[in-house]
């Protein structure tokens, strides 16, 4: 390396101080730490090789072909795929969502020509934002079916009363993000087949770690009537960011999510997934952590997590003024203000969520939401486990009870949306910038505002605000 080498490297660094640390269990969302440094370096290496490559064409680059084809056999075998399965390997979980929607959609289409109205997806309110955004994207109408607020769990009846000759596709989380809970997926998927729409299972989250579960209900390709599955390699599957698989049962609703062109003078166009031009990075980190894992080292570091996630968990049950939420099936909780003791006894779990991360961990707010029954989803702070957590059990266990000490009875709008706008609304440009250069956010003051805006207020405001933390300074072009 020259010495200017060295100073752009060491600008990144500069750039880097400020970002939550990736390793270590310190950050209980966004970042899924195997705890196995010689898996990240061989990642690194793999994705090294192909930096140049285009995943574009994998006749001109069949190394993109076998690395594909060796994820898809693999993802396959632990989702249970009957004979026939086929799919794609994305960037991520919205791209795979994106094309199952967008498969549905066009079957729905297809088998009814002439018919003008607008088709459906039709999902439980805990299901992921990702399908909002790809109903958004394609035209398609989301219908979101209310959980019961106080476990999160879907009533499948409740689900089946909405699916009609509208509906394109349905959903069921395995588990749901938000906490961590497992929708009844047989009976979804049986209502689905009984009407003839797809089903699609999304274990973004749970497709690499609930395999080896133990006491799992069936909830995969092993399930009739489920049509599709989402697993994100960039998750369990412990890949760096930028690899999702989509795995769909039948090779004819598969074929939709392709685009093929030959209606231009440029080369032939056939894309399986929405880039053109990618990365084959992603792909051969992913490949190379697969193949290293295989099923044996997926089920050792999954043992673990159960374990890890029983004892966090024994810990939340034991701060007086939160509880877990329902009945979570994976490593993911949600802990909610405890509304069965008095109120100075409760605990805020925004408020507790700060108190934690001056301890050292991050813990990912969640702000309350009002279903389409107008009944109201209370406000959490979510926790993801993961593997490195085995490392930190103890200070994690310490910062969880003494923020709780910290901030219990501190009232901030328990559990509730507050009724009306806040008089004043804060300028998100100030605010982004107030961010950028103290590097904090006080995030229950923005999630207590989005639970107080109507819904397109509160999502322009976010729009704002990262518009302008993103931006270039002002003098810098
Ligand atoms: C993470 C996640 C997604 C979206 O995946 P991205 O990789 O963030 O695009 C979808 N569904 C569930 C349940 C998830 O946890």
């Amino acid at each position: 390396m020259t010495e200017h080498d060295e100073q752009v490297l060491s600008l990144l660094d500069t750039y880097r101080a400020h970002d939550a640390p990736t390793h270590g269990g310190r950050v209980l969302s966004y970042v899924y730490d195997s705890g196995l440094a010689e898996l990240d370096a061989l990642a690194g290496r793999a994705a090294a090789r192909v930096q140049a490559v285009n995943g574009l064409d994998p006749t001109t680059f069949p190394s993109v072909a076998l690395m594909q084809a060796d994820l898809l056999a693999f993802a396959r075998e632990v989702l249970h795929g009957p004979p026939g399965t086929s799919g794609a390997v994305t960037s991520g979980g919205t791209e795979s969502i994106m094309l199952a929607v967008l498969a549905a959609r066009d079957r729905w289409r297809e088998s009814r020509p002439g018919d003008g109205r607008t088709p459906r997806v039709v999902a439980p309110s805990t299901a992921h934002a990702a399908f909002h955004k790809a109903a958004h994207y394609l035209g398609l109408e989301m219908v979101t079916v209310p959980v019961d607020p106080r476990t999160g769990t879907l009533e499948a009846d409740r689900l089946a009363d909405h699916l009609d000759d509208a509906t394109a596709l349905t959903v069921a989380s395995a588990p749901a993000y938000p906490h961590g809970v497992l929708d009844p997926v047989e009976e979804i998927a049986a209502a689905a087949a009984g009407r003839g729409i797809p089903c699609h299972v999304d274990a973004c989250v749970g497709g690499f770690v609930l395999p080896w579960w133990e006491g799992t209900p069936p909830w995969d390709l092993a399930v009739a009537g489920v049509t599709s599955i989402s697993a994100d390699l960039h998750k369990f599957g412990y890949a760096p960011k930028g690899a999702s698989v989509l795995l769909v049962a039948d090779p004819a609703l598969d074929r939709a999510r392709y685009y093929a062109l030959t209606d231009w003078p440029g080369y032939p166009v056939v894309n399986p997934t929405v880039l053109g031009s990618r990365s084959a990075m992603s792909l051969a980190a992913a490949w190379a952590v697969v193949t290293r894992l295989g099923t044996q080292g997926y089920a050792e570091l999954t043992a673990g997590l159960v374990g890890v996630t029983a004892t966090v968990r024994q810990v939340v049950d034991g701060i007086p003024g939160l509880r877990v939420v329902g009945r979570p099936t994976g490593p993911l909780l949600a802990v909610g203000t405890d509304p069965d003791v008095p109120e100075p006894e409760r605990v805020d779990p925004h408020a507790w969520a700060q108190a934690v991360a001056a301890r050292g961990f991050v813990l990912q707010g969640q702000p309350a939401l009002t279903q389409a029954d107008g009944t109201v989803l209370p406000r959490t702070t979510h926790l993801t486990l993961t593997p490195a957590s085995a490392g930190v059990l103890g200070e994690l266990g310490a910062a969880l009870r003494a923020g709780a000490d910290d901030v219990r009875g501190r009232a901030l709008g328990l559990g509730a949306a507050p009724a009306g706008a806040p008089a004043e609304l804060p300028d998100p440009v100030a605010l982004a910038q107030a961010a950028r250069e103290s590097g904090e956010l006080d995030l229950p003051a923005v999630l207590a505002l989005i639970e107080a805006l109507p819904r397109e207020q509160s999502a322009r405001l976010l729009v704002d605000f990262l518009a302008a933390f993103t931006a270039p300074p002002a003098g810098r072009a």
